[in-house]
């Protein structure tokens, strides 16, 4: 066994008490403890004189004690504990509020400390709650002091100093022999022969062992920031591997269905779609078609901003595998944007003779039946029944069965049902499903081609290692038609102008969403608006006119009916919660209203705000355009940070910028999902800020993979 996954009490000085406070920061080998990452450094070759120290500017300073003691308040039930401190230059009163039963022990006068804080005030000067650190003479003088040192995260009951003291240890014992060319753990070894693979002309980083030895104890400040991007490369390295390995498994074990196509049936919807593809689609369906005529299965991402026409992407690639004689599946997040796609494709494909059928977790219809007697229509455009579906599923034994395109939720990953001759998957709105469900789902149908859609921008360093096994399109123009949305921050004191405003819109003929983070008060947060108690507020202030509410514990059917209704503008207003956020379509709906928007992630915000300023339908050959949209943002949020973060809606469009934005802000989290981020425990790489050593550790791992040993 390897040293370095020996248990971290090999280290003298650890023992049973130690070894358990070290599990408190995840620390149970000695290579967790060697990789215990600083969460900042001291330069202690020169301290600042107390004389020195500016008014709130951090700083380290050492001195003696000559004074200390306990100050009590209030009848007692407050207290504080004092100590002043010389270094010669001047007396620094260090200050810390409820005193501890340990510090008048601790901080006895003579005893001589390193310092570090910002002082709050001058006269006299003064840190509250300042760190510090006992200097024992003789004790590792060289460690502690006179040097840059590291400052290490901490668990109560474990100082700075012992941390310190630990870590160099281990670093003597374990690495400072590789640092001379030792080859003392084998798997260094393949980490620094893999960083000889590196790109031509990319900076040089120190070995692996150095860099360890470096991330705690550098010479100089440059050598932190190295040895940090050394050992986030191996961590990248590492994850590419894996990331190239499953795709590799995944090519060797599948061979595809030919679903180029032949046109014969992308021809006729072309020419009836009534408008022109983009460049920007024709360019990705090129690539489709690639994809789908070879020898592996397509495994395809496809981002394009809200509104850039995806759907009819999917639509033409769907066709190709229709046409080579296929199946193919349909995917979306919620029930709702799934019978709007089945509304859609029906109408599209009805007329080319290809059957489209709607499996959802509560009902399966179809579009190719002859009603029967117990036929419930709805709409004109389809027929729908439970009874129908399942005497269409034995019909198919017995005729010639035309190629059927199924729609459905995700409820289609777990419902067992088997999907026959399978030939393209496409799941919209990517975001919503992880990894895992994305797997299971290819595996249903035997390895079909897989086209994943979303409108989330996905940053680059994201798309690397989240969809490493993934190629991506993008689509970065939009068809023109597309309206503006005019952006506005406002607080609930506004909000009797905000409906006067919307009445005022729907009176002009327009419909509007109102949008709330909740569907019911929770006792413990009465900030947050719910949508069930606000629902009678919304339909009063918009009298005469009428609202429909719309949340995810409304019944399926239900939903359908208000999404009915709001579509033949038999209501004006849908008060709902973030449930419609991803694809739906009603061109006349020109106004959005959001309340405690500082509730919603800002990608999330701008795809709401997709749903307003659609193209409205129109001729073939005419100009497409769209009414003027407005989405006004409800927000009482004090903190600078949530009003910026919302400010930044105000000022852009351009969803790259707001997921950029928002990955700075909130970290990655929210794009990565639970089962992601649990797989993604980086020490010290940054997906935010480490592109570069991504594309590297891409390059990397593939060469490795190419010649193994
Ligand atoms: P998203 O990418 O958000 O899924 P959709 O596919 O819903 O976008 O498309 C938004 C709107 O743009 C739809 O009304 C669609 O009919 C229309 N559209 C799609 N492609 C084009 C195009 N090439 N020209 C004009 N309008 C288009
Ligand atoms: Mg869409």
């Amino acid at each position: 066994m390897s040293a370095l996954r020996a248990p971290v009490t090999v280290v003298w000085g650890v023992g049973e008490e130690r070894a358990k406070l070290l599990a408190r920061l995840n620390i149970f080998t000695v290579e967790d403890l060697l990789l215990h990452r600083p969460r900042r450094y001291e330069d202690r070759r020169k301290f600042r004189a107390i004389r020195e120290v500016r008014l709130k500017e951090a700083a380290t300073v050492r001195g003696k004690i000559i004074a200390a003691g306990v100050k009590r308040f209030r009848k007692g039930t407050r207290s504080m504990f004092e100590c002043i401190f010389d270094d010669g230059t001047a007396h620094l009163y260090c200050r810390w509020w409820q005193a501890q039963a340990w510090m008048p022990d601790w901080f006895t006068v003579g005893r001589e400390f390193l310092i570090y804080g910002k002082p709050d005030a001058l006269k006299p000067r003064t840190m509250t709650h300042p760190e510090t650190e006992l200097v024992e003479p003789g004790d590792d003088e060289f460690i502690h002091v006179n040097r840059i040192v590291p400052i290490h995260p901490l668990t109560e009951g474990l100082t700075a100093r012992v941390m310190r003291t630990l870590v160099w240890r281990a670093l003597e014992k374990f690495v400072a022999g590789a640092r001379e060319g030792a080859t003392l753990f084998p798997e260094w070894r393949v980490a620094d022969d893999k960083l000889a693979a590196r790109p031509r002309g990319a900076p040089t980083l120190p070995s692996r062992a150095n860099a360890v030895y470096l991330i705690h104890f550098p010479e100089e400040q440059p050598d932190v920031d190295v040895a940090r991007q050394r050992l986030a490369l191996d961590e990248f390295v590492e994850m590419q591997t894996q990331i190239q390995l499953r795709r590799k498994k995944f090519e060797a074990a599948a061979k595809a269905l030919p679903c180029g196509g032949d046109n014969h049936l992308l021809k006729p919807f072309l020419a009836g779609l009534g408008f022109k593809l983009t460049d920007a689609q024709t360019q990705v369906l090129r690539e489709i078609r690639a994809d789908q005529g070879g020898a592996h299965p397509m495994r395809r991402l496809l981002q394009g901003d809200v509104g850039s026409g995806k759907t009819a992407v999917a639509a033409c690639a769907a066709l190709m595998t229709l046409e080579s004689g296929f199946n193919a599946a349909l995917m979306a997040p919620t029930e709702i944007l799934a019978e709007q796609h089945f509304r859609n494709f029906s109408k599209w494909f009805q007329p080319l003779g290809v059957r489209v059928e709607m499996q959802t977790g509560t009902r399966k219809t179809s579009n190719l039946q002859p009603p029967t007697s117990n036929t419930e229509v709805a709409g004109n455009d389809a027929a729908r029944s439970t009874s129908t579906l399942r005497s269409a599923a034995t019909n198919d034994g017995h005729h010639a069965s035309p190629v059927t395109l199924y729609v459905g939720t995700h409820a289609l990953l777990n419902s067992g049902f088997e999907l026959p001759s399978l030939g393209l998957v496409i799941i919209d709105e990517q975001h919503k499903f992880g990894v895992a469900q994305r797997e299971t789902l290819v595996r249903k149908g035997n390895y079909p081609h897989l086209l994943v859609m979303t409108a989330t921008p996905i940053p680059r360093t994201l798309g690397l290692t989240l969809y490493g096994d993934l190629d991506v399109s993008v689509m970065a123009e939009s068809p023109a038609g597309r309206g503006e949305i005019k952006t506005f921050l406002r607080t609930t004191e506004t909000l009797p102008k905000v409906f006067a405003f919307i009445r005022d819109k729907i009176s002009q003929g327009r419909q509007a969403y109102v949008v709330y983070p909740r569907v019911e008060v929770a006792d413990t947060d009465l900030d947050i608006k719910a949508v069930t108690k606000e629902f009678e507020n919304v339909q009063r202030a918009l009298a005469p006119f009428k609202a429909g509410l719309l949340h995810g514990r409304v019944r399926p059917a239900d939903q359908e009916r208000v999404m009915a209704d709001f579509r033949a503008n038999r209501i004006q207003a849908l008060v709902a919660t973030s449930l419609i956020e991803v694809g739906v379509d009603v061109p006349n709906a020109s106004v959005m209203l959001i309340e405690n928007a500082e509730h919603f992630g800002l990608a999330q915000l701008h795809q709401l705000r997709g749903r307003i300023g659609r193209p409205l339908p129109s001729s073939p050959g005419a100009a497409v355009h769209a009414h003027e949209s407005f989405c006004i943002l409800i927000s009482n949020a004090q903190n600078e940070e949530a009003q910026a973060r919302l400010k930044i809606l105000e000022r852009t469009n351009d969803g790259f910028k707001i997921a950029e934005a928002d990955l700075k802000l909130r970290g990655p989290g929210e794009l990565l999902g639970q089962q992601q981020s649990g797989a993604m425990k980086l020490r010290f790489g940054d997906l935010i800020e480490d592109l570069p050593l991504i594309q590297q550790a891409k390059e990397v791992a593939a060469k490795n993979l190419q010649s193994p040993g």
